[in-house]
């Protein structure tokens, strides 16, 4: 049972309900995870801290493209947020944070939309189409990696090519022997026959 002076100073989370309790910070000078004194639509430590994340760039972008928060649990990811809190003057403890609660809250629904501002170029809309975005790039960059990797095998066979027409043209009086190199697994240019020429050297000695 609640009583009435207990009501007053709790407050429900407006995402995901937890009870907060209101403790105001007189003078705060917080830039961020300000306490509030339980207005309409304040949220509790572990929700207010997903909403820094998601109105701050370049941190939202990187994480809707993620599409898993689950990187917010490596310990020295929190240590950098720690980092954060201390420069931007917080209200909250980083021993106030629940991470993985965070983690598990992730998909619960926001009472507001993220605003793009001058501050965050990303607005709800393009954070909701980051995933995709992020996956077309990948794949350009996947094809231009591809292409050149096509180009150098092809620079790799002319190489070899020409070195090829050398060789035989050098040894215009052996036409038995046709030498002949190719690129080997550790893609070291091999010439096939060598090992026989320095047999035939300690022959004539
Ligand atoms: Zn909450």
């Amino acid at each position: 049972m609640t009583n009435l002076f207990e009501n007053k100073d709790i407050v429900l989370c407006a995402r995901c309900s937890a009870r907060c309790k209101n403790m105001p910070v007189p003078n705060s000078k917080a830039k961020m995870l300000k306490r509030g004194v339980g207005e309409k639509g304040s949220l509790c430590i572990s929700c207010a801290v997903h909403d820094w994340l998601r109105n701050t760039y370049p941190v939202n972008r990187i994480l809707a493209g993620m599409q898993n928060p689950k990187y917010l649990l490596l310990p020295h990811i929190q240590e950098q947020f720690t980092g954060i809190m201390r420069a931007g003057f917080s209200d909250a403890r980083p021993d106030e944070i629940d991470w993985q609660l965070i983690v598990d809250n992730w998909d619960l629904p926001w009472p507001n939309k993220v605003k793009a501002t001058a501050m965050n170029p990303m607005s709800q809309e393009l954070l909701d189409r980051e995933p995709a975005e992020l996956a077309k790039r990948e794949a350009i960059l996947k094809e231009e990696f591809k292409s050149k990797e096509k180009r150098k095998k092809e620079r790799d066979e002319k190489v070899i090519e020409a070195m090829n027409d050398f060789l035989n043209a050098v040894n215009p009086d052996r036409p038995e022997r046709k030498y002949q190199c190719h690129e080997n697994e550790s893609h070291s240019i091999i010439i096939d026959g060598y090992e026989d020429i320095q047999a035939d050297n300690s022959d004539g000695q």
